[in-house]
This record gives structure tokens, sequence and C-alpha cells, in this order.
């Protein structure tokens, strides 16, 4: 039987791991910048001398496929799903190199001690909405607030990468806490 390409192969391992790991995981039809991105990433690994591995591929395709940020270990089961047993390493590598190229960008979710990733080319600025209870991300597009302050930045400047992040519980999860008044709140678990 021949070997599905590898874009159809991602967006199946992307959309077999959604349900299974998060309900904040979106695939979307992979980010038309991936083509770019790639590009990038294949000129600096050859002047480099180092190949560009399907595991590597992998990565950056898993990234411009998902609308939210992800995090390594899920990023590493999207990865092992199909190619197998890939080593942790090779995922941070990978993100290393990404961040260094500037075709991904690391969000340190402070409260939750996790460290998430997400694409960066053709990006708007975005914020974020995590719930401290459930672990929920929401993207925020379209932020007025963002759009503003690109106004009042010093003369020149031009901005690479913006952080704004919302921490707070959601509807569901304070729903949840005032059925159970009275118990404190200890389930690190998403609800089911
Ligand atoms: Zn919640």
């Amino acid at each position: 039987m021949k070997k599905k390409k590898q874009p159809e192969r991602v967006a199946e391992a992307v959309n077999r791991k959604r349900d299974q790991i998060t309900k904040n995981l979106h695939p979307d039809a992979l980010a038309p910048e991936y083509d770019k991105a790639l590009q990038i990433m294949e000129d600096y690994l050859r002047s480099q001398k180092k190949r560009c591995t399907v595991e590597r591929r992998f990565v950056l395709q898993a990234l411009y496929q998902l609308s939210s940020p992800v995090d390594i270990a899920t990023l590493h089961d999207i990865v092992c799903a199909d190619e197998g047993n890939v080593s942790l390493t090779t995922i941070y590598n990978t993100l290393d190199l990404l961040v260094q190229l500037k075709l991904a960008n690391r969000l340190e979710l402070v409260s939750r001690g996790m460290t998430f990733f997400e694409r960066t080319l053709g990006q708007e600025p975005h914020g974020f909405v995590i719930c401290e209870q459930c672990g929920n991300i929401k993207v925020l597009r379209k932020l007025q607030v963002l759009q503003k302050f690109d106004s009042q930045l010093p003369k020149g400047f031009l901005p690479e990468t913006y952080t704004l992040q919302i921490h707070g519980l959601c509807a569901k999860c304070q729903r949840a806490n005032s059925k159970k008044k009275g118990t404190p709140v200890s389930s690190q678990k998403s609800p089911k």
C-alpha cells in the first residue's frame, strides 16, 4: 500500500489526538505560512549541514495546524502517534530550533508551571484566557487593546511577540464549585 503523504498523516495524527488529550486543541487547516516556515527551516539546516528529518517536519507541521498553543507532551504524542518512538529530546531540540528561527513562540503559563508553543508566522496579536482550575486555554483574537498598543510603541519599534494572559476561573468550573459549596477546590482535572 502506498504510504500517505506527510501532511495527510500529520492531520490524521492531530485529529486522533484531539479528543483524547485536550479539548483545547483545535486542529485547523494547515496555515498557508507552513510552506514558508518549512523553507526557512530547511535552508537553515542545510546551511548547518544537518538533515531536515521527518520528525522535525512533523513538529513544524503540527504547530502550523493547531490554532491554539500546545504543550511539549501533547506534541510528543502527536509525533509518536505517527512516527513511532520519537524521543522527547528530539521534540525539545526541534522546538528550540523553531524558536531560534522565530517560527515558533514559547509561552510560559506561570500558574500551571507549563510551557506551551504556538506558531508565529501569520499570527495576529492575541492574548490568552486561562482557567486556573481545569487548565482550559482560550485564545483571544482581534484584541483591540493589543492593536491600540501598537500606536503607543516608541517610534520605529517593530513588535515581534505579545504576551497577554488573563488567569481566573471558567464558567464551568465556577458552576462546579458552587454545586459543591463548602468543599475546597482540589481537583486539577478537567471536568468531564
Ligand atoms: Zn475551568
